[in-house]
């Protein structure tokens, strides 16, 4: 049942009516058809119960202390009823309504059940979702690093655990050390969690916002990047304020997240290419010693050397090189654990070149082969190549990946 204004309210929702013209006392001229009829041997809801005028509060009165209501005739009979009756109210609602006096007799009629807002990231996650049925592209971490940013502001500081990302994943029921409190603890500790911070629908708006900011034309996508700065708007402007630290907080613990991610799918492609380059290898040894190849391993050898020259003496001389030079010893050294020479001398200057540069021109082969690796691992994760363009320019601008 929702909260009815002055001026469309009819007590006829509640306890029905009688069909006007018919004989009085007549039974079928009774339209039992309220809304406390419906709920009947049932449960009825009241939404935003204290925003109700009070004479609709008056039948809770009746029905809870004697389990009748009003008849539709509005003489003395009353109707029986069998009904559970639930009633939310937001807390500043409640605090008015429980401090005026005439108010007392429906008050000790109640029986207050605490609800605060979600801390658990995961059912926060969800929340947002049925909030915003978001139709455009969200990049992997976007719903989650609005939920964290959401939960951070409804918790405080806790004395048992080191940091309040610490304290999400406990609400969340995450596998934490061995020695760490439980959620029931820290929630005994600090009770106003869930109670402060800021609203599903603060949330939502945020992830609106964040969504409406592209430029028309442009591909509608989100990804973290997008929301951080929306995030860091809306506390600038919040009515209450919202601490600065949340903002780093959260940003970290994304950036954290996302820096490892990049660097272990760039060590991955690394990897890929070395086996290719193996396969290439392999490949040209047969061709040099005039073997006949597999059609897959001719179209590998087509596709490293589609840039070199055609002349076949040429390639031959080239190919020759490759294997003195051995470039397997590239790939001992990085699976030796000089991981370096992957980070900072080919994933990094190449993902600069290709996106933050714009340069294409300059990638030899390989690059190519790595970029190619690359982009198709981040579109399995569910990037799009406008989020993975973000997420990449995001990194490697704020120097996270060195
Ligand atoms: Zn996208």
């Amino acid at each position: 049942m929702d909260p009815t204004d002055p001026i469309s309210f009819d007590k006829a929702k509640l306890i029905g009516s009688v069909t006007l013209g018919e004989k009085e006392g007549d039974p079928t001229a009774f339209e039992l058809d309220g809304a406390y009829h419906r709920a009947n041997r049932g449960l009825i809801e009241f939404v935003e119960v204290f925003r109700n005028e009070t004479e609709f509060l008056y039948s809770l009165l009746e029905a809870t202390q004697s389990k009748t209501i009003e008849s539709p005739a509005g003489r003395t009979e009353k109707i029986f009823i069998d009904v559970v009756i639930i009633a939310h109210a937001n807390e500043p609602n409640w605090k008015k309504f429980e401090k005026n006096d005439d108010n007392e007799a429906l008050v000790d009629r109640l029986v207050r059940v605490d609800v605060g807002n979600n801390v658990r990231l995961n059912e926060q996650i969800e929340i947002v979702k049925k909030l915003t049925r978001p139709t455009c592209h969200l990049a992997p971490q976007t719903l989650e690093t609005l939920a964290m940013f959401t939960i951070l502001t409804r918790i405080q500081p806790s004395e048992q655990v080191k940091d309040l990302i610490s304290k999400v994943l406990i609400y969340n029921g995450d596998d934490t050390e061995i020695d760490a409190p439980s959620a029931a603890e820290l929630r005994a500790e600090r009770p106003r969690d869930g109670w402060i911070g800021i609203s599903n629908r603060d949330a939502a708006k945020i992830l609106e916002k964040a969504i409406g900011i592209r430029q028309p034309g442009e591909e509608s996508c989100v990804a973290p990047p997008d929301l951080l700065k929306v995030i860091s708007e809306f506390c600038a402007n919040a009515k209450k304020p919202i601490p600065v630290e949340l903002i780093e907080t959260v940003t970290d613990w994304y950036a954290a997240m996302i820096a490892t991610q990049f660097t272990s799918i760039g060590k991955d492609c690394q990897d890929i290419c070395i086996r290719y380059y193996e396969n290439y290898t392999a490949a040209i040894i047969k061709l040099l010693r005039g073997e006949t190849l597999s059609p897959e391993a001719e179209n590998l050898v087509n596709i490293v050397e589609s840039r070199l020259p055609n002349d076949d003496g040429e390639k031959n001389a080239l190919r020759q090189l490759i294997i003195e030079q051995k470039f397997s010893d590239t790939s001992l050294a990085i699976k030796s654990g000089i991981y370096d020479y992957v980070a900072q001398e080919v994933i990094i200057p190449k993902l600069d070149k290709l996106i933050v540069q714009g340069n294409h021109e300059d990638l030899n082969e390989n690059d190519r082969l790595s970029l190619k690796y690359f982009q198709e691992h981040f579109r399995a994760l569910g990037y799009c190549d406008r989020c993975f363009k973000t997420v990449a320019e995001w990194l490697i601008n704020s120097g996270l990946l060195q």
